[in-house]
Formats: structure tokens, C-alpha cells, sequence
């Protein structure tokens, strides 16, 4: 997570493939050092400050018993981690039904009146209540690979879009284009 942070998923893919096959846990963060890391993470921006961020997470976590958190309470007491990267931690590590709230998942539960809310944090607290149980971990990646290249934030392909008649954002454009018309 800290090193997609202004880094695009492919830069970070190439680098994690590479870099997984030696870290598992924060102990082998410790026992490759920082300057090594720092070599290992060199082709995604801002790598530096990357790489002592991951070495500083790794002492902290090993200093409370070497186990990354599981509860919402303790992720965010980690330097560097907010609402939505404790959330993708418990999604992906520990397969809590809890949605990650990225710019596409805000947008797009926005759009169709899932949620109303105008920041992402807003719509993290709000979706969880909106969202059953047991569609949760499906909502979560369906939300964003729909926002990511359906719903897009700049011309959303709404001509073709299956969900016209349950969008509130596509029925308020068609309103007003034909109040504008008429
Ligand atoms: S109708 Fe358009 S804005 Fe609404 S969900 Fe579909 S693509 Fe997105």
C-alpha cells in the first residue's frame, strides 16, 4: 500500500513481483536493511521516503509482536495507514466483509444513489450500511473494475450502460437535457 501511492499499479506490480519472492513479514523488511530496499523499490516514485516508510512500518509492527492488526481501531494507529488502507488490509489479509473506498467506489455509489455523500470517508462510513453482509466482498472489486472502465469520472458509458434506470445520476442528465430541450 505505501508503495502505490502516487505510483501506478503496474510500476508497483513489476517491483512487488520481484520483492515477494524474499519479504513475507516485517522480519525480512529488517534483515534486507533500508538501503537494499531502497535499491529494490528504485522504479517507483518517491522511493526513498517509500522505502523508509515500509522500514519504519516493519520495526513498529515488529516492536507490538511482529503481526500486522486486524481491527479498524488498531490499523489506524499505524503511521501512513487511513480509512482505506486499514480496510484493504482486513478485505485481503483477514476476509472481513468490509468495502475499501478508493475515488471509483466513492463515484460510482454516488452516481447510483448507493450512498450520498461528497468524500470518500463519507462514503466509507455510509456504505457499510448500505451494502448487505454478503455482498460486500463482491461490491467491493464489482465497484471499482465498474468505475475504473464503465462508470468512468469523465464520459461514463452510459448509452450502454444496464443500470440507466436505477442511476440517479444518469436519470437527473437525462431530466435536465430534456427540460433543456423542450
Ligand atoms: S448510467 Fe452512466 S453514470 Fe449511471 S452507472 Fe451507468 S455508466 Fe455510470
Amino acid at each position: 500500500m505505501i508503495l502505490s501511492a502516487q505510483s501506478t499499479d503496474k510500476q508497483v506490480n513489476k517491483i512487488t513481483r520481484q520483492l515477494f519472492l524474499s519479504v513475507y513479514e516485517p522480519a525480512d523488511v529488517i534483515a534486507m536493511g533500508q538501503e537494499k530496499l531502497e535499491k529494490a523499490v528504485s522504479s517507483v516514485n518517491y522511493y526513498k521516503m517509500k522505502a523508509k516508510h515500509i522500514f519504519q512500518t516493519a520495526e513498529l509492527l515488529i516492536e507490538q509482536g511482529g503481526e500486522v492488526p486486524e481491527s479498524t481501531e488498531d490499523l489506524l494507529k499505524l503511521p501512513w495507514v487511513g480509512e482505506k488502507t486499514a480496510k484493504v488490509i482486513q478485505y485481503v489479509l483477514y476476509h472481513q466483509p468490509v468495502i475499501a473506498v478508493d475515488t471509483h467506489v466513492h463515484r460510482v455509489a454516488n452516481r447510483l444513489g448507493i450512498v450520498q455523500t461528497t468524500t470518500p470517508l463519507q462514503t466509507s462510513k455510509q456504505i457499510e450500511k448500505a451494502i448487505p453482509k454478503q455482498w460486500k466482498t463482491i461490491a467491493h472489486h464489482a465497484l471499482i473494475l465498474f468505475g475504473r472502465y464503465y462508470c468512468k469520472a469523465q464520459k461514463p458509458k452510459c448509452e450502454e450502460c444496464k443500470l440507466q434506470s436505477r442511476c440517479e445520476f444518469f436519470l437527473k442528465s437525462t431530466k435536465v437535457e430534456i427540460s433543456c430541450g423542450s
